[in-house]
């Protein structure tokens, strides 16, 4: 373990309230470490994490493969620029291609900048069409061009005018989406499984009706699979679940094992309007990020954790159904592999803030879902312990 902070976590805290800007509601804990599913605060206190970083961790934290990836590469060369190139990036793009369709990658940093790259692309290769149809409770990141993209008005307000040609209908829907296509219209864009809207997964043959709608009409289908992508659903990607493949895919939160990182995934026929200096990203595809997502794919290959993945959604699944039927605080259970949603009869927000008293993490989304998007690496053990946990407060809060 690297040397420990000094700091506790009031002083860490009131450091923060005069350096660092207020855009965050943060609890009052200052985490200083983290093993698979459990990380330490500043005060040596532990809790078992069921939403490990926000998604990114889908090893849980500090996955050995990628410790020692890093570590290795690190001492290596840390950057190099995308004016050369480096053996990493070529070998994660063909392990990413080899798992999803055909298709090129190019790397960025985050959701958001993945997204921009699917955006630009889009309009790149369909001009001059330029519009874009997305869905009602999408998100699909903060910058101008994911905030026009996103459905829900909140990430939006205060920021206008947003970028223009953004249309949203409701997820689900296929006659709205084919009502709002016109000569203009380049793309189609959404989530598989809507992941902050509540983890709301499309009805059956939505994605192939999308697919089917894109091909009559000539528009690119877009896939943000940032939250959903990497093994999160028991697949490599949310959209394997069905038969049909996107044009273009965006990938980031669990691409690297917790390292930074995004992708964009497109067909080459598509890929090839991107000409030389058209698009970039500095830190795209650097060599810790490379090494960190190989490491991460074996890691998810050598442990078969596609189908642990699929026993871990079903264990918390049976967990919660059973739970079900003795509170009337849960409304509906939803979800795939670990990416899972508890729609509760009361605002999650408070449920949460008593999990972690009680030494347990986890999120809130949409006001009324308890989100868990806990580690491929979770023991039976914890997911019971914190399982009971969470029986208890919901309990308690229906009392
Ligand atoms: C988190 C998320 C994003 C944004 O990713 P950032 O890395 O925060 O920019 C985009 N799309 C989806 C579906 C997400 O869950």
């Amino acid at each position: 373990m690297t040397a420990a902070m000094e700091l506790s976590s009031p002083e860490v805290m009131d450091v923060f309230a005069r350096y660092v800007v207020p855009n965050y509601t943060r609890y009052p804990v200052c985490l200083v470490r983290g093993q698979g599913s459990e990380v330490w605060d500043a005060e040596g206190r532990r809790y078992l994490d069921f939403f490990p970083g926000w998604g990114c961790n889908l090893l849980g934290h500090c996955p050995p493969r990628v410790v020692q990836a890093v570590q290795e590469q690190v001492a290596q060369l840390i950057h190099v620029p995308n004016s050369w190139y480096i053996e990493s990036q070529g070998a994660f793009a063909q392990a990413l291609v080899e798992r999803s369709f055909s298709s090129q990658a190019f790397f960025c940093n985050s959701g958001a900048e993945a997204n921009e790259a699917a955006i630009k692309l889009a309009r790149a290769h369909q001009a001059p069409r330029y519009k874009i149809i997305a869905t009602q409770q999408s998100f699909h990141g903060r910058t101008f061009a994911a905030i026009s993209a996103t459905g829900q008005p909140k990430y939006q307000q205060g920021f206008g005018p947003l970028l223009p040609g953004f249309k949203h209908v409701p997820f689900g829907d296929l006659e709205a989406m084919e009502h709002q296509i016109d000569d203009e219209t380049a793309a189609i864009m959404v989530e598989p499984i809507q992941g902050e809207g509540g983890v709301n997964l499309a009805p059956e043959g939505y994605l192939e009706g999308l697919r089917k709608l894109a091909d009559d009409r000539g528009l690119l289908l877009i896939l943000d699979e940032v939250q959903s992508g990497m093994g999160r659903t028991g697949r490599w990607f949310a959209y394997q679940h069905t038969d049909i493949t996107p044009d273009i895919m965006t990938l980031a939160k669990s691409l690297a094992g917790g390292v930074t990182g995004g992708a964009m995934l497109a067909r080459p026929e598509v890929a090839a309007s991107l000409k030389p200096g058209m698009h970039a990203a500095t830190f795209g595809g650097n060599p810790l990020t490379c090494r960190a997502g190989l490491a991460t794919i074996e890691t998810i290959d050598e442990g078969n954790l596609l189908e642990r993945g699929t026993a871990i959604g079903e264990r918390f699944r049976k967990f919660f159904l059973e739970l079900s039927g003795t509170t009337s605080v849960i409304r509906e259970v939803r979800g795939k592999g670990v990416m899972i949603g508890v729609d509760l009869a009361m605002p999650g927000a408070e449920i949460v803030q008593q999990l972690l008293e009680r030494g347990l993490l986890a999120n809130c989304t949409h006001d009324t879902v308890l989100r868990l998007l806990p580690a491929l690496t979770i023991q039976d053990e914890q997911i019971d312990e914190g399982c009971s946990i969470i029986a208890d407060v919901l309990r308690s809060a229906e009392g």
